[in-house]
């Protein structure tokens, strides 16, 4: 009884229930988004060079932020000091997580759906 095809109408109907309450909440959520900045983000420890320095054997110097972006085919990774750019871009990373949330429920919907259509369904002949 592992198959999605082997539970009941209702019990499918309440499975899409539960997966379009999740999807109205997100999809509400993406559609006001804030402002966002574009990119990866990196969190970097990096040496100072310096031989003397705790850096050399230890410890290295950081977290510093970058973000990093496609242009022409290079990756450009750009120093972030500023909080609320930072702010901006983790904003810009959630909502492609939700995006790719949102995508996986309604994978799953449309394949609940195509379980409750194939259970109505009959083959016609004669
Ligand atoms: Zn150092």
């Amino acid at each position: 009884m592992n198959k999605i095809s082997d539970l009941k109408p209702d019990e499918i109907r309440k499975a899409i229930w539960g997966l379009s309450q999740k999807r109205s909440r997100l999809q509400s959520r993406l559609s006001s988004p804030s402002a966002m900045i574009e990119g990866c983000i990196h969190k970097i420890y990096k040496k100072c060079g310096n031989p003397k320095c705790y850096c050399a054997i230890g410890k290295k110097h950081g977290p510093y932020w970058a973000i990093s972006r496609k242009i022409e085919g290079r990756t450009k990774l750009t120093y972030v000091s500023n909080d609320n750019i930072l702010k901006k871009a983790f904003a810009y990373k959630r909502y492609n997580k939700d995006l790719a949330r949102l995508r996986k429920i309604d994978e799953r919907l449309y394949s609940w759906l195509k379980v409750l259509r194939d259970k109505k369904t009959k083959a016609y002949e004669k």
